[in-house]
């Protein structure tokens, strides 16, 4: 299967009429060309999360979902995402067909445009692998694509962004989102500070 398809749809829960122009704010910066943030954010640099009982066991036990918090966490930013049990922030997985998504992210924020809550569910009607595997989608690649939209960068969908962690498609047997790119880097970076 090498057909690309779309990770996400974020799905604003709660709308706050001033994004607009938060928006046009922050596309000022030429930095914010190398990636595209949301101009959402967590208050706080620590958040945490949890796993809900709908996620495969071996999700956990691999390192999968640890790695792909890890890769954010070591990015050089003040940003961290600590495993919790209590959190309210979870990672879910359940089976909805063959939609046009695989994995996405979602967030509850404020009017102050502050998160309060996010969640990521991954679908499990297609087939998933912790070990990259061909024919399987890999759950860090993945992981670690879905916790940039956590923390609020967005899509990319340039030819020039492909090696991007925040490239905005995926194919199965892909690995390389695992991996931060420097323009990933930069985006946290420029959100949360270093
Ligand atoms: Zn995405």
């Amino acid at each position: 299967m090498g057909v690309a398809i779309f990770l996400r749809k974020l799905k604003f829960k709660l709308i706050f009429v001033g994004v607009g122009i938060f928006l046009l704010l922050v596309s000022i910066p030429a930095v914010a060309l190398a990636f595209s943030y949301s101009a959402i954010r967590w208050w706080s640099t620590t958040t945490y999360v949890r796993y809900d009982s709908s996620v495969p066991d071996s999700w956990q036990s691999s390192g999968a979902l640890y790695n792909a918090r890890r890769a954010w966490n070591n990015a050089g930013s003040k940003f961290r995402i600590y495993y919790s049990s209590s959190s309210e922030n979870v990672v879910k997985a359940g089976y909805y067909g063959k939609t046009d998504w695989i994995a996405k992210a979602s967030i509850n924020y404020n009017l102050l445009g502050y998160i309060n809550q996010a969640e990521i569910i991954f679908n499990r009607s297609y087939p998933w692998s912790t070990t990259g595997a061909s024919d399987y989608y890999d759950v860090q690649n993945i992981a670690t694509h879905e916790f940039g939209h956590w923390l609020q960068l967005n899509d990319l969908y340039s030819s020039t962004d492909y090696y991007k962690t925040m490239y905005g498609h995926a194919k199965t047997g892909e690995t390389y989102k695992r991996t931060l790119h420097s323009d990933d880097i930069a985006g946290i970076k420029y959100i949360y500070g270093e």
